[in-house]
């Protein structure tokens, strides 16, 4: 199938290896080839591409930094939209900024961090789009008192399915809005978002406490949440001595000028052995995890995630019986465990989370060999299995990992949103185009 546009000369690529590249995600594991790639200069790109691909029924797919893991941003000979081509973002004003989709976390913190401000919650890796988390959710460690980053949207403008540019907003177009703020892409292509700031110190002072078992760590996990000076936590589970589990706390407080553990830390029942504290630029502090990552490398490797949002009341029992049944070696060499406590207070979005005002990310990310022919299907089979559990307990799936889900299970899953979402659906994107990868329709 060929792609040919006048009005997008030089704004489409189909040479192989953009191809190829956009065919690939952060899970090598599903390799979908698209006809072609759109690295749109402006706006209007998108809206021509859109109105074209909507003519012939082409499916689209927009691409933020591809890192879901299944597929996600992929389209087999259609359309792949790389956003990071609209990168721009606006001044701060107002106690908020425009930045355009494709944009990252981390440009976007390198612009307003010097400024004083920052969003209320940073993803906790900062190289992902804005548009592509949006999509999703977006966690980050200061969910546990600010919910998921769909809360902290102004505004967006978006691109419908049928080439539509239109902004919307809690009261302009409000069904548009809560369907694309994660919606999967399944409405329409963000193309600028207005998100809300709120100031931030120069500061920050990271703490990481150490434990040996379970108990202890979900007792300081939740005795934290409550603690006014914590402004980011999650936990981390990591392979401990034969076969045992060790669990980590990442806690952080902002401060100008002085800071002391003391208030922060009292009655915590972590051993003072086992913390260890450093304090860093704000900036600095909010791209750790980058650095760690990109440290480590191991890019080729092949990645089945496990994402399930649990309720509050069941987390401690649902990742004891996970754990049980985890071994180190299922992480492989780029695994990892996480646990972020999240606020449930909003609900005017598409993302899903469970029927209580605490509930949890848990996530089981594994990795493997591209040797090993085991390795995929055991893990998607054990990714689904988790899901099931969560799923019969109140949980949700988090999309962004590899889980295989049905049309009745995404039906399931927006239980009483569902029909709102389907209308959206037919209203904006009534060729059905857009982000077939997510293969909720
Ligand atoms: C190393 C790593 C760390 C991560 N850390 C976190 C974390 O801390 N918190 C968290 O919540 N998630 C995290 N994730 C998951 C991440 O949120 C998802 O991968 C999400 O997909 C965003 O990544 P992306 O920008 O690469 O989007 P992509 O993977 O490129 O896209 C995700 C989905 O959104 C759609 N999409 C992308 N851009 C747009 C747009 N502009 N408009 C409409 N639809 C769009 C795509 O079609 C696709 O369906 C992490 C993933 C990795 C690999």
């Amino acid at each position: 199938m060929t792609i040919s546009l006048s009005e997008l000369e030089g704004v489409l690529v189909t040479d192989e290896a953009t191809l190829t590249g956009c065919a690939r995600d952060y899970g090598r594991v599903v390799h979908r080839m698209p006809s072609a790639v759109l690295r749109p200069a402006a706006v209007r790109d998108v809206v021509q591409a859109l109105r074209f691909c909507c003519d012939h029924g082409l499916p689209v797919a927009a691409r933020g930094q591809g890192h879901s893991t299944a597929g996600q941003a992929q389209v087999a000979g259609g359309l792949v939209i790389d956003m990071s081509t609209l990168q721009g973002i606006g001044p701060v004003q107002d106690g908020s900024v425009r930045v355009q989709g494709g944009a990252t976390w981390r440009q976007v913190l390198s612009r307003t961090v010097p400024l004083g401000w920052w969003p209320p919650v940073v993803t906790g890796y900062a190289g992902l789009s804005v548009g592509g988390t949006l999509s999703m959710g977006g966690i980050g460690a200061a969910s546990f008192r600010h919910g998921p980053q769909v809360d902290h949207v102004v505004a967006l403008q978006v691109v419908t399915g049928e080439g539509e540019l239109r902004t919307c907003s809690p009261s302009e177009h409000p069904e548009l809005f809560s369907a694309v703020l994660g919606g999967v892409g399944q409405y329409g292509v963000i193309v600028e978002a207005t998100l809300a700031l709120t100031p931030v110190a120069p500061r920050a002072r990271y703490h990481l406490l150490g434990y040996d078992d379970a108990d202890a760590f979900f007792a300081d996990l939740w005795t934290l949440t409550t603690r006014d000076r914590v402004d980011g936590l999650y936990g981390q589970i990591l392979p401990g001595p034969e076969g045992s589990w060790s669990y980590l706390l990442h806690a952080v407080e902002f401060f100008s000028s002085t800071s002391s553990d003391s208030a922060l830390l009292a009655g915590l029942r972590s051993a003072p052995a086992a913390r260890t504290v450093m304090d860093l630029d704000t900036l600095a502090f909010a791209t750790v995890v980058d650095e760690q990552l990109e440290a480590l490398g191991l890019t080729h490797l092949p990645r089945v995630w496990r994402d399930v949002f649990l309720p509050g009341s069941c987390i401690e029992t649902f990742v004891a019986d996970a754990l049980a049944e985890l071994t180190a070696e299922e992480l492989g060499p780029a695994g990892f465990v996480l646990v972020f406590p999240i606020r449930n207070a909003a609900r005017s979005h598409a993302l899903r989370l469970p029927e209580e005002e605490r509930v949890a990310l848990f996530d089981i990310c594994t990795s493997g060999s591209p040797e090993d022919p085991d390795y995929v299907p055991t893990q998607l089979d054990k990714a689904r299995a988790m899901y099931e559990r969560a799923r019969a307990l109140g949980g949700t799936l988090y999309p962004i990992g590899s889980t295989p889900l049905t049309t009745e299970d995404w039906r399931t899953h927006y239980g009483s949103s569902y029909q709102a979402l389907r209308t959206a659906k037919e209203h904006y994107d009534p060729a059905n185009i857009l982000t077939p990868g997510a293969e909720i329709s």
